[in-house]
């Protein structure tokens, strides 16, 4: 297997062409962060970059509504297993010592439900907390009746 993935790795790592950068900086040398530029929804990559901003500034990861990692709603990717955090507990079952799976539905109303195989519901500080993350996040990306929660400039 290692000798296999030296070389793809190497070339999944050339993403870009010299031009591609070129532009990619002249692009950004008009705007203070460029992370979120090519992203199509931009009242998403508005929050994200705001939640980026906030977090540096002491904003807890854990309550943000989008994910840095994945670019997108923090619902669409909680079930990653990179959202699995065992050290604070988040998506992590402490009594069971295993991962917590997340139910989304997107559709109207929408629900988030966290369930546990071996225990059922996985109560927990860390794990309420993902639970309100990630009903914020629905919300947020619907931005109907729940209050907006950012002030999003135009385009
Ligand atoms: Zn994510
Ligand atoms: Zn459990």
């Amino acid at each position: 297997m290692a000798p296999h993935a030296g070389p793809r790795t190497r070339t999944s790592l050339r993403l870009v062409c010299p031009e591609e950068v070129v532009l990619r900086r002249s692009a950004a040398g008009s705007r203070p962060r460029g992370r979120y530029d090519d992203l199509a929804d931009r009242r998403l990559a508005a929050i994200l970059a705001a939640e980026d901003t906030a977090q540096e500034h002491g904003l807890s990861p854990h309550t943000r509504t989008t994910c840095y990692v994945h670019r997108c709603w923090v619902h669409q990717c909680v079930s990653d297993p990179l959202h699995v955090i065992v050290v604070t507990g988040h998506r992590w079952c402490r009594r069971c010592e295993c991962p917590v799976d997340v139910d989304v539905d997107e559709s109207a109303p929408g629900s988030i439900r966290l369930s546990c195989d071996r225990c059922g519901e996985p109560d927990s500080a860390a794990n309420r907390e993902v639970l309100s993350s990630c009903r914020t996040s629905l919300a947020a990306m619907r931005g109907g009746d729940a209050p907006t929660l950012y002030s999003v400039p135009g385009p």
